[in-house]
């Protein structure tokens, strides 16, 4: 049976690469070069002047190992096309500074690199930006009409796990002649697939769940061609492809996501239920979870729950701050989606630089404590959460 794109997401993320490589490796191997050599100019010509594809200069693309993984994540996302960059931040700039320059809109929450273009380094290069809460959605019509390109949002939030309605916006910035962006590092495409659901381009830090494994930095952008085709050269004279070592990593890890995220998936629920119940608990964030708010559009618009989730400790911030430096077995650090659980308290870390009255406005509390689960054992992760809670 040969491979297609119809078929499920775990045998996309194995066969999806459509590369067969000349002397018979199953995978992607590493073309660990920067530039690629020809028989004649006229084979140098055909190739400048697009008449033959392939191989040509690394930072162009135009390496087996990039292109092959860039055919692997398209079809994660049911994409037409996707590029690869050297960072999540990578990707989103050439991203904004191609389709964002007559304005973006950035919805809820995101990841503190992007409210810094957002807020100020775009501003600066002229390019209008407005940021604006979920609870302020009602304004979104208003700000459309005023001539903005790019609605950008992540769901589910970091760190308050909030949900947005992927359709419902699409819409709204259709009807405006804008795009919407979806940031979906946090579920990965295993549990949620925006583009199906209406968005024009998705953007992921590969360094997380689709790395999976916290040795690599990378990112990706998946759309249409007409959506992606313009950034090829942006992300070219940028210079912001990653090493061909770097592809091919991702390309191995990518094998492997379906299943590390549905394990992620299952723990993450089961410590959600057990924190929930824990007297120094005060509230668990997680989509999984009956009485969470978003839970009814989770249900509607994700594929599984995803391994992130917040807990609030009774006591505030200098409580959770004790807790945090109690965990054994979680490991203190900012990033998330890897093999090992990690914890951050986001007043100390992702949000430290917002002032304490934002945070209080954005419903970020200090004794948030927030977990990316891992694959270690469940019970050992709620042992270690409880010991440290004692
Ligand atoms: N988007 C989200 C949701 C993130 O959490 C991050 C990084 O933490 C980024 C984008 C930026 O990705 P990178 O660190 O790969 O540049």
């Amino acid at each position: 049976m040969t491979f297609t794109r119809a078929q499920g997401l775990a045998t996309r993320s194995i066969h999806g690469h459509g590369f067969k490589d000349a002397h018979g490796s199953p995978h992607i191997p590493i073309y660990d070069t920067s530039t690629f050599t020809f028989e004649t100019t006229q084979d140098v010509l055909d190739a400048i002047e697009g008449r033959k594809l392939g191989s040509f200069y690394t930072r162009f693309g135009l390496n087996p190992s990039i292109f092959a993984l860039e055919e692997t994540l398209a079809g994660l996302e049911g994409a037409e096309m996707a590029w690869v960059f050297c960072s999540g931040m990578a990707a989103e700039t050439a991203l904004f500074l191609t389709h964002g320059r007559q304005g973006i809109i950035g919805i809820g929450d995101a990841y503190g690199g992007t409210m810094e273009l957002l807020s100020s380094q775009l501003p600066e290069l002229g390019i209008p930006t407005r940021l604006i809460l979920g609870s302020e959605l009602d304004q979104l019509d208003e700000l459309l009409a005023e001539g903005a390109g790019m609605v950008f949002l992540e769901t589910p939030t970091n760190p308050t796990l909030e949900l947005f309605d992927i359709e419902a916006i699409a819409e709204r910035a259709h009807a405006h002649g804008a795009i919407l962006v979806v940031d979906n590092t946090f579920a990965s495409p295993v549990n949620q697939q925006p583009l199906a659901l209406g968005a024009d381009v998705v953007v992921h830090s590969a360094t997380k769940y689709l790395g999976g494994h916290s040795d690599l930095t990378a990112g990706t952008l998946m759309g249409s061609k007409e959506l992606l085709g313009p950034i090829w050269n942006w992300r070219k004279n940028l210079g912001s492809m990653p090493a061909p070592a770097t592809a091919s990593l991702l390309a191995r890890s990518l094998r492997t996501l379906v299943v590390r995220v549905r394990q992620q998936n299952a723990s993450a629920q089961t410590i959600a239920e057990s924190m929930e119940k824990h007297q120094s608990v005060r509230r668990v964030y997680y989509p999984g979870l009956a009485n969470f708010p978003g839970h009814e559009l989770a249900k509607r618009q994700m594929q599984g729950f995803g391994g992130m989730l917040s807990i609030d400790i009774e006591g505030g911030g200098e409580a959770a701050t004790r807790v945090a430096d109690r965990l054994k077995l979680f490991a203190l650090a900012p990033s998330l989606g890897g093999t090992e659980s990690l914890a951050t308290q986001p007043c100390t870390t992702t949000h430290h630089g917002l002032p304490h009255e934002e945070r209080v406005r954005r419903g970020i509390e200090d004794g948030l404590l927030r977990l990316s689960v891992g694959l270690e054992e469940t019970n050992d992760l709620i042992a270690d959460l409880e010991q440290a809670l004692a």
